[in-house]
């Protein structure tokens, strides 16, 4: 990673490019940044640009024997520090035991998230943590001197990720810092860090990549319509991944919409039906009870999708209806449905609404029939049209 390859956040890589020219390199530093904005990314281009021993004006130069090895992350005074698991007992679990993935992963990623960076390692339902062993860890490596550069760098991605042991520990060497040594914290919750870490970093904040960057990036790399441009740039909320999200999603989203489409309007008609209409009402009914079973085939991950996708959803479509255009997210296929069907998502069943889908969601979760569970909510939505 270079700064180069890095979207957007031009101003922090000319506040960090800065400070190593002027010789200023503070000896902790907290990248703060959600998810997709690049704060690790940015970590890790510094990192590069401190150890470059031919750096250029702007960027580290890609040929010393340093850059050769930031290649592949293979540099022996730069160190990593990331959330893992256990998976056995009986033996510490410490980063270096998932280095080889790491690296593998960073390099063919690039951009990328905590949860996929879990699934990469196959850690399935354990959470990811940096266990008390990894404060050793960190304390030896750094008792070493310098090999080949004059820094030795530590980049800890996610800290927040930390036990409390570990924590501790860390907290005690940023106290006394050894010489010629660089802390890259880099935190998507600095609020979950203990405040005494906290205040003895340098905050990098690191915001969201501006919609301009965000569109010369999509457009380099996607041949995109402006109206799909403009959606995506705005799903993004200046996340990378989220944009990337959007694109590779969209056929699913479109799949989603097309099912929610189906059980609201079967809904609506039964709610809203008239005497004389006896047969639409039983056609729909009969229509919900097949949306049903056909929501059932779909595997349960889908269908929690389904669910999560319907509450972003229904959310959307109040907020459309009270009038605040300004703060809606919505793809246009989204909107144009939406611009008929915001009018029936008022306050009087918003909340129930929300409550039915996450309940819906959870009974999924806790693999309660799934055909049962989507013919239950078709039957609530009618209810709920009613109010
Ligand atoms: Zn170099």
């Amino acid at each position: 990673m270079y700064f180069h390859d890095i979207i957007g956040q031009q101003k922090i890589k000319d506040r960090l490019i800065q400070s190593i020219q002027e010789g200023r390199i503070p000896h902790a530093q907290l990248f703060s940044g959600a998810e997709g904005t690049g704060a690790l990314q940015l970590a890790l281009a510094y990192a590069r640009y401190i150890c470059c021993t031919n750096r250029g004006e702007t960027d580290a130069c890609g040929t010393c024997p340093s850059c050769h090895k930031f290649n592949k992350y293979i540099h022996p005074d730069t160190h990593f520090v990331f959330p893992i698991y256990k998976p056995s007992s009986g033996k510490k679990w410490v980063c270096d035991d998932f280095l080889i993935q790491w690296r593998e992963f960073v390099l063919e990623k690039e951009y990328f998230g905590y949860q996929e960076w879990m699934s990469f390692i196959k850690a399935g339902n354990s959470q990811g943590v940096i266990y008390g062993d990894e404060g050793d860890e960190i304390l030896r490596k750094l008792s070493f001197k310098a090999f080949e550069s004059e820094y030795k760098v530590m980049i800890i991605w996610l800290p927040e990720k930390m036990g409390d042991v570990c924590a501790n520990r860390l907290l005690k060497i940023l106290e006394e810092p050894p010489e010629k040594t660089v802390f890259l914290l880099v935190s998507e919750n600095p609020g979950q860090l203990l405040s005494t870490i906290l205040s003895r970093a340098q905050l990098v904040r690191v915001k969201g990549i501006e919609a301009g960057d965000l569109r010369k990036a999509l457009q380099e790399k996607f041949n995109m319509s402006d109206t799909e441009l403009d959606s995506s740039i705005h799903l993004s909320g200046g996340s990378w991944l989220k944009a990337l999200d959007y694109i590779q999603s969209g056929d699913e989203k479109r799949l989603y919409l097309q099912q929610f489409i189906r059980c609201m309007r079967g809904a609506y008609t039964i709610a809203n039906f008239s005497p004389d209409k006896k047969l639409d009402k039983q056609k729909s009914l009969k229509d919900l009870k097949i949306w049903s079973e056909e929501m059932a085939k779909a595997g349960r991950e889908q269908e929690k999708n389904y669910l999560s996708y319907s509450q972003r959803l229904v959310r959307e479509n109040f907020i459309m209806n009270v009038g605040q255009p300004e703060i809606n997210f919505l793809t246009p296929e989204e909107m144009d449905f939406s611009k008929n069907f915001s009018p029936f998502i008022n306050h009087k069943n918003i909340l129930s609404f929300m409550e039915e889908l996450e309940l819906a969601e959870k009974h999924i979760e806790q693999n309660v029939n799934a055909k049962i569970v989507f013919f239950d909510l078709a039957l609530k939505s009618i209810m709920l049209f009613k109010k």
